[in-house]
């Protein structure tokens, strides 16, 4: 495509001539990055604002996405404006989480398991999280199945930005979404795509995340939104994004709105410049450090079956509920217990872990004249958006004898830990964290038992012997 373009004008009202230069880090709650933190600060700013904007930029991008957009399965949701508006918000909310190629796994299943709003609002919430699990950012398929119920209550889909911000979990950008592709509003949207194309359109080096430019971005980026065909138009930029204006390897030479980029035209104007300076890069803050020590307990034998969630009297695991609030809300994992820095060597943890399990179940529970095997597995690094963890690992086989049924008595909400067998393990919806403790755990036992009958419990003569 020829490269002979007019520069854009630039919203500031003066071109840049210096490479922009690289930002401070920000404070951590800054670099929780969130598509829906980049959200309007004035919504609507300047409604009527896009007959000013270029119609040629429009109609070039527009035939170039109907031309090379991507086949994706949301883009082929068949049936009225409501299905079509449950595909685009399950896909937008899958795509804030990962790739498009791991998007397209499960959006498939989670729409053959429900195809509709009112399945999903049907559903519960261990079913959602088994089916998200992997995904990470747990709260927003918790969200989405508190969404579903409340539009089934509601009776219909809301239609307009405003009524679908009602909805749990919508924000400023899936509303924006669901609106101009599903109902065909013209309004706009602003995810991370966008904020790259229009800042390179329009050579903004300021700094994307802070709010006067978050604003500046949805202003300009409801300038230009196509009234006509404002669901295509935005999925045009955000492919555009994804694929052609890409963070360090853009394909200028084949872009359909290249004479409309002021990126373009300074880097050829001044060699110091590249498309590539623009957006600012913000470097994210370091995440904080945490330790924890996780314990899988398996439980050999003493089972009664109104404690187990399977059939099988064979070894157990226990589960702990984390709570309703805060990081990984609501999710099962197996007994993990913060620990201080300083205090990460085997006996601190073991202190920790074993004041942890007595004081959940408020009895002093003589572990040690249980436990038939307890090792250290191993460390597993898991990275959160703004925490890094470190898990030390330890397996721990124990016979309770009744002790299962008692530990369950004694603990009032029984909502809060089960006992699983491994089947169940292996099927539920774990977080990818405590996913891979387990199969750590697995490994082990199944590397040290090896030697012993398959499946069979170590008892604590077989394992000194295997210890020798
Ligand atoms: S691909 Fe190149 S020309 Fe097109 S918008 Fe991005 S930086 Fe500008």
């Amino acid at each position: 495509m020829a490269n002979t373009r007019k520069a854009a004008d630039n919203c500031s009202g003066r071109p840049p001539t210096r490479r922009p230069r690289r930002a401070k880090a920000a404070p951590a709650a800054s670099c929780s990055a969130d598509i829906e933190d980049l959200a309007p600060a004035v919504p609507g700013a300047v409604a009527g604002a896009a007959a000013a904007a270029p119609a040629a930029l429009r109609s070039q991008l527009l035939r170039w996405y109907d031309e090379y957009r991507r086949d994706l399965p949301w883009r082929r949701a068949s049936g009225g404006e409501e299905e079509r508006a449950y595909a685009v918000w399950v896909s937008e909310v899958m795509l804030q989480q990962t790739r498009v190629p791991v998007v397209v796994g499960y959006y498939e299943r989670w729409m053959a398991r429900w195809p509709t709003v009112r399945s999903l609002a049907a559903a519960t919430q261990e079913e959602v999280n088994e089916m998200w699990a992997g995904l990470g950012y747990y709260r927003r398929a918790r969200f989405l199945l508190e969404g579903a119920k409340q539009i089934v209550e509601k009776g219909e889909f809301p239609r307009t930005t405003s009524t679908l911000r009602e909805v749990r979990g919508i924000g400023d950008y899936t509303a924006g979404a669901i609106a101009s592709i599903a109902f065909n509003k013209a309004v706009p949207v602003v995810d991370g795509n966008v904020v790259r194309v229009i800042s390179r359109l329009y050579a903004i080096a300021d700094n994307p995340k802070e709010s006067t430019t978050v604003k500046r971005f949805w202003e300009l980026a409801n300038r230009l939104v196509d009234p006509l065909r404002s669901g295509d138009f935005n999925q045009a930029m955000m492919e555009l994004g994804a694929t052609l204006c890409s963070k360090t390897k853009p394909g200028c030479s084949e872009c359909p709105v290249s004479r409309h980029c002021q990126a373009l035209a300074l880097s050829e104007e001044n060699p110091s410049v590249q498309v590539t300076d623009f957006p600012l890069v913000v470097p994210k803050a370091k995440p904080r450090s945490d330790f924890a020590a996780v314990c899988v307990v398996q439980v050999a034998q003493g089972l009664e079956k109104e404690v187990t969630d399977a059939n099988s009297n064979g070894h157990l695991f226990l589960l702990i509920k984390r709570p309703e609030e805060g990081l990984l809300a609501g999710l099962w994992e197996f007994p993990l217990v913060l620990v201080d820095e300083g205090k990460t060597d085997l006996l601190n943890r073991r202190k920790a872990m074993d004041n942890y399990l007595t004081k959940l179940f408020s009895i002093s529970m003589g572990w040690k004249s249980n436990v038939i095997l307890r090792e250290d597995v191993g460390e597993h690094i898991h990275i959160f958006s703004h925490i890094r963890l470190t898990m030390y690992v330890e397996l721990m086989i124990i016979n309770l004898k009744d002790g299962v049924d008692r530990l369950c008595k004694m603990e009032d909400d029984s909502t809060k830990l089960k006992f699983v067998n491994e089947s169940s393990v292996e099927s539920m919806g774990l977080t990818s964290g405590i996913r891979k403790v387990y199969n750590m755990a697995k490994a082990f036992k199944d590397k040290r038992l090896s030697v012993s009958e398959k499946g069979q419990v170590p008892t604590r003569k077989r394992n000194r012997q295997l210890k020798k």
